[in-house]
């Protein structure tokens, strides 16, 4: 017997439900549980077999234990939002579960992206002799995983990092986000931030940009962002002498994202409006589309991967490319879910099912870089988010 439970029914869940479905002999018995339990009904009803669906407010810890106390997982997959990371946390702590997520916390009234609050927990875990599994979608994630595979294979000395996120799709919307509008505009609208010869160099929201080529798409326009992975990456690998990430934009999302930003419709804080307080951005998501409900006719491909420079094994300089290019309308149709959902959902269940058979195991907090890549790389290949090597 393993039982999963999965938490959050949107589109990072949808994935991660379908692929575990998929892999009974695995994940023997599947709960998705989430705020809106209508959500997690559709999900089950596109399956081949059934599934448990529950309704749970991931804020709410003892709410959270009942459930899991009920259910009787083995692990429990947080794709909700940053903001239900500790709760759920604290609930696998106090009924004795292993716990995995996709994004680091956030708290809600300011957008930050550190891994502080969870690496706070490393003593609990450790000695409730449980793991906790942080940053396993994409980015973080498969990218942390390409970085670890490629030190462990090619590298004496990895000296510059670039992390490089291209979404080369079309949904044929004016406006929409690809993963949960909150938590993607406020990554975007914050200081960008790199980490430089020892220490962190922060600059203006999206001032550096260039050109960069990504194979099966070409060249775009690309924008120096802080993504939380650059944390975890700079202190398990000291020797990085200069790491970045960067995203690619379309101008539309840009200018569209300006004007929002201009209006006030992108701030947290609360604002009185006819004698009530709303927070702008949380308004701003109850108009845009959800991201699960851009699978549909989106069309083209994202590519995502890891370019690093640095010294190979016999200390000759080297550089290597790991990536993978996935198919928005491939993934509609193997999950009704779009590339940015896939690319993420993937990889949560390909670290679920490595922490289930024990192939990927620790008592404590650990980033995903500090498992074995290997495994893991051979199951993208496996399991629909093939990858490959090449320069840069
Ligand atoms: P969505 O907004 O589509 O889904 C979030 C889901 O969480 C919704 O079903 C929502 O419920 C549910 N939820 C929110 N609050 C609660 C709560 N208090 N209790 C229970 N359920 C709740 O977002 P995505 O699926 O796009 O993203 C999911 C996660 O994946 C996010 O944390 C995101 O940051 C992360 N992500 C990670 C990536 C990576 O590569 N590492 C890339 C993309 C996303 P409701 O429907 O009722 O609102």
């Amino acid at each position: 017997m393993s039982k999963l439970l999965i938490i959050g029914a949107g589109g990072v869940g949808q994935v991660v439900t379908h692929k575990c479905s998929q892999k009974p002999e695995i994940f023997s018995e599947i709960c998705l549980a989430s705020r809106t339990k209508s959500k997690c009904d559709k999900i089950a009803s596109q399956l081949k077999r059934p599934i448990r669906t529950e309704r749970v407010d991931a804020d709410n810890v003892p709410e959270l234990v009942a459930l899991i106390k009920d259910f009787k997982p083995e692990l429990v997959v947080n794709v909700a939002l940053p903001y239900q990371d500790l709760t759920i946390m604290d609930a696998c702590l106090e009924t004795g579960v292993n716990y995995l997520d996709t994004a680091n916390y956030e708290p809600k009234d300011v957008a930050k992206f550190e891994y502080k609050w969870q690496w706070a927990y490393q003593e609990k875990f450790k000695k409730a002799g449980l793991m906790a599994l942080l940053g396993c979608g994409f980015d973080p994630g498969a990218t942390n995983i390409f970085t670890s595979y490629m030190k462990k294979h090619y590298f004496s000395k990895m000296k510059y990092v670039d992390i490089v996120d291209c979404n080369a799709g079309n949904h044929g919307k004016h406006f929409a986000t690809n993963f949960n509008p909150e938590i993607n505009i406020r990554e975007i609208t914050q200081n960008g931030r790199f980490f430089e010869n020892g220490e962190w160099k922060e600059i203006e929201a999206m001032s550096i940009h260039k050109p960069i080529f990504y194979p099966e798409v070409g060249d775009k326009e690309s924008y120096l962002l802080y993504h939380e992975e650059l944390e975890s990456l700079v202190k398990n690998y000291p020797e990085i002498e200069r790491i970045r990430f960067w995203m690619t934009f379309s101008e539309n999302y840009i200018n569209h994202l300006k004007v929002l930003e201009h209006v006030g419709m992108t701030r947290i804080d609360e604002v009185e409006h006819k004698g009530m307080k709303i927070v702008p951005l949380e308004f701003l998501k109850s108009l845009l589309p959800e991201p699960a409900s851009l699978g549909e006719n989106y069309t083209g491909k994202t590519c995502i991967g890891v370019q690093i420079e640095g010294e190979d094994k016999e200390g000759k300089p080297t550089k290597k490319f790991i990536y993978n290019v996935c198919d928005h309308a491939e993934s509609y149709k193997e999950t009704f879910a779009q590339a940015v959902s896939y690319t993420t959902g993937v990889p949560a269940m390909i670290g679920a099912m490595l922490m289930m058979k024990g192939i990927w195991k620790g008592e404590g907090v650990f980033n995903v870089e500090e498992m074995d890549p290997d495994p893991f790389m051979e199951r993208m290949n496996l399991d629909g988010l093939p990858w490959k090597e090449t320069t840069f």
